[in-house]
């Protein structure tokens, strides 16, 4: 996969001078402590973590597409097979994973053991965001369905099946706290979207309708559900696409 040369974080902020990803400029920039980042090799360190430029503030609110995606067969499989095995399983899957959120402008947020957050329309700003996490989320689906009979070929390909949920909305993005200054993102449309992960199926992408709105052009095969989930108390009206 072929990385960007300059943080499409900071052309997206339409900053005048963008940071260099690549050629002898960027070696300066990583003596200052300027690198590319781990969450997407196409944007830099400074777009991931310093949302707010000449201030000390290391969060923002922002409106953004939350993509949760986890391996249903995970348990089951972590029963089957030692961890030493199953770190290496997941360490592929992860790589594949990274690859299809980054070639749609998304970011890794953070894997979670078997489930993945990403970030759509931040830092990297699209108007199409949605469509692009939609298609993210069918790339990770047959993305794990492709590899799971090669690393594990005693198992049938629906062993390491994946659910996905995803909504956008406000959330709160940045370094939140002094211990373990990971970037995070927080918030009830991270909730929801998680929540939405929890109540997919294998295979399926559930999306909220604050999404579905801004997809069901390029998605109309969705199909309408009302979903009770866990911790919210009124029925989330809800879209399920299916990958084939
Ligand atoms: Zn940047």
């Amino acid at each position: 996969m072929q990385f960007a040369p300059v943080c499409k974080g900071c052309i997206a902020l339409g900053a005048k001078n963008p940071v260099p990803l690549s050629g002898p400029a960027s070696y300066v920039m990583r003596l200052l402590g300027v690198r590319r980042s781990r969450m997407n090799p196409n944007i830099c360190t400074y777009c991931e973590a310093h949302f707010q430029p000449g201030t000390n503030k290391q969060y923002q609110t922002v409106t953004a597409t939350v993509l949760f995606a986890d391996i249903r067969g995970y348990t089951t499989l972590s029963l089957q097979i030692n961890s030493d095995l199953m770190a290496g399983v997941l360490s592929q899957i992860y790589d594949q994973v990274a690859q299809v959120v980054w070639a749609h402008d998304g970011v890794v947020n953070k894997f979670i053991g078997d489930a993945v957050l990403a970030i759509f329309d931040f830092p990297i700003l699209r108007e199409d965001a949605e469509v692009q996490a939609v298609a993210a989320a069918f790339g990770i689906v047959q993305a794990v369905r492709d590899l799971a009979p090669k690393i594990l070929p005693q198992l049938d390909a629906t062993a390491l099946a994946v659910g996905i949920g995803i909504h956008t909305g406000e959330l709160t993005v940045g370094k939140i706290g002094e211990v373990g200054a990971d970037v995070t993102a927080i918030g009830p449309t991270v909730n929801l979207a998680s929540r939405l992960q929890g109540a997919a199926g294998p295979g399926e992408v559930l999306v909220s309708a604050s999404t579905y709105q801004a997809i069901s052009v390029s998605f109309p095969a969705a199909e309408e559900r009302r979903c009770s989930l866990k911790g919210i108390p009124e029925p989330v009206q809800a879209y399920a696409l299916k990958v084939n």
